[in-house]
């Protein structure tokens, strides 16, 4: 992605810069292969580097994503969608999540689902891009994808070729410095080549070659707050209904993924291995497939946290070398694509001050804080009775998500953060999906009349439930629209 970007951005001839961009890559070492799931945000980034949409669907035996299914979360049987897109609608200056807090404890408001345009129709099994085809006041569905990481990562790979990106396959054996700098100068190949450069990008993943190991940029660990250590992942045999979302499951001692792709489904187990053994998650995480597995179970460790200056003399930290969140929320690929642009706004050259480098350390703690604290209020808001969910609920909670969270449970207000990426009404899925219900509204939705607060709320669900049923479902969508090539599946 980074590669794709600056070939696309910077290149000599629209710059006039004279950028030379270089990527290192061991083929022997491969990625990480993992990273399936995206937010909407994923389209602007194929948008600005003008990939055409279904061009990309097709390359990536890529499906729609409207949202997540948090199942089990709150206590099994239990489930709820954090989806794409709006809750409802404002009364005038109220926030929907006033109304119906207010609504819920009249006893006239259901769940945040039937407010939803995105959670009906993904529940439904359906899809849709473009304008509402029923009403004007009816939104339009955001959407993002799940797609093949390795497909993606070669369609990356020949786009930024494509733009003069020089690709070197080598192994990184060595990490030269200056030795009163102490800036990187170049990386020695085991072959004996050597490349020099101003900048250096650190994607190693979870190596941290150059971030870590080479310049000791600490890490600020975060696993008293989430402590999964583990993931096992593995695909199974396609199945004929995409859904068109994420499906999460709380597991006992952890969770499951489920990622429909048009040629296989991509699954996952997160754990914690205080709580169990790998054997048996294994064991958990195969039980609980929904098609014949297609390989053995992948085991990956990590730590949750993050690097405390990714951008640490002349290297930039991008990528799982920058930290780890678990997959949750999909959004370690947005934070390469918020990390890009980043960059891209400071444009770092052959000099570069300590200040640049302090605000952009800043912004990258800032967001990175508060999507850990997103997730983390999935875990911490739990009825279940297992000893992991147990302790999650137990929990000191960061500050910043303890004060979320008295807001919204005392007096129902929910406020964004500054620029953070999670707006109001992701929180108030979540908050709402995982058990809370206000003690008090906003004075305006108070003071509204029970009869027209039923009456908002019945024809909000209304328009929605119509409109969904105009869609097709979601497999007829691809394969009207986007079917990867035939030849291609059989491959897979
Ligand atoms: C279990 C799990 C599930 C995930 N699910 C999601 C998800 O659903 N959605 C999402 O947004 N994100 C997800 N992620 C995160 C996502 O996988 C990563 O953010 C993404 O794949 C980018 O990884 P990366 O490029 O930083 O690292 P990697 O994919 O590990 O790439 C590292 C690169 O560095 C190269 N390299 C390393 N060492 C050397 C060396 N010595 N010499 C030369 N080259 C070297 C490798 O060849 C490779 O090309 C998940 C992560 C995990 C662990």
């Amino acid at each position: 992605m980074t590669a794709a970007a600056f070939g696309h951005f910077l290149d000599e001839g629209s710059t006039g810069q004279g950028y030379k961009i270089r990527l290192v890559e061991s083929e022997t070492i491969g990625t990480i292969g993992v990273g399936e799931a995206t937010i909407p945000q994923i389209r602007m980034f194929n948008q600005a580097l003008g990939i055409d949409e279904n061009a990309f669907i097709r390359a990536t035996q890529a499906t729609f994503k409207l949202g997540i299914e948090f199942a089990g979360w709150k206590k099994p049987g239990h489930s709820y969608m954090h989806a794409f897109g709006d809750v409802g609608r404002a009364v005038g200056l109220c926030a929907f999540h006033h109304v119906w807090s207010r609504g819920v404890r009249l006893g006239l408001a259901g769940p945040t689902h039937d407010y939803c345009l995105n959670d009906i129709v993904a529940k439904q099994d359906r899809m849709h891009r473009g304008r509402a085809l029923t009403a004007p006041t009816v939104p339009e569905m955001p959407h993002a994808f799940h797609f093949d990481a390795g497909l993606y990562a070669r369609f990356l790979r020949d786009f930024a070729e494509a733009r003069g990106v020089q690709r070197i396959e080598g192994m990184i054996d060595e990490v030269l410095r200056d030795g009163e700098s102490g800036d990187v100068t170049a990386l020695r190949l085991a072959s004996g080549e050597t490349v020099s450069g101003d900048l250096f990008i650190d994607c190693s993943g979870m190596r941290a070659l150059l971030i870590g190991q080479a310049l000791g940029s600490p890490y600020e660990d975060w696993s008293h707050w989430l402590p999964c250590d583990r993931a096992l992942a593995v695909p199974s045999a396609r199945v004929e209904h995409f859904t068109p979302y994420t499906r999460s499951t709380a597991h006992d001692a952890g969770w499951q993924w489920r990622i429909p792709l048009q040629h296989r489904t991509g699954n996952g187990r997160v754990y914690c291995s205080a709580f169990i053994s790998d054997d048996a998650a294994a064991e958990s995480l195969l039980a609980h497939l929904d098609a014949p597995a297609l390989d053995d179970p992948r085991p990956i460790r990590f730590v949750t946290g993050r690097r405390r200056e990714v951008w640490k003399n002349n290297v930039i930290a991008v990528g799982l070398s920058s930290g780890f969140l678990e997959p949750l929320e999909s959004t370690s690929i947005h934070l390469i694509q918020s990390a890009i642009s980043r960059i891209l706004k400071f444009m770092p050259g052959k000099v570069t001050a300590q200040a640049e480098r302090d605000e952009y350390n800043r912004q990258f703690a800032f967001e990175m804080e508060r999507i850990r604290d997103f997730i983390v209020l999935h875990y911490t808001l739990n009825e279940r009775d297992e000893p992991f969910w147990r302790a999650c609920r137990e929990m000191e909670l960061p500050g910043t998500l303890a004060d979320r969270i008295a807001l919204f449970r005392e007096g129902g207000h929910i406020f964004r953060d500054a620029d953070e990426l999670f707006s109001e009404v992701a929180w108030f899925q979540v908050m709402a999906g995982q058990g809370i219900v206000p003690a008090r509204s906003h004075g305006m939705a108070e003071a509204l009349d029970v009869n027209d607060l039923k009456a908002w709320l019945d024809t909000i669900n209304a328009l929605y439930q119509r409109e969904a049923s105009r869609y097709p479902s979601h497999a007829d969508y691809i394969a009207r629209n986007c079917a990867a090539p035939a030849m291609t599946m059989a491959a897979a």
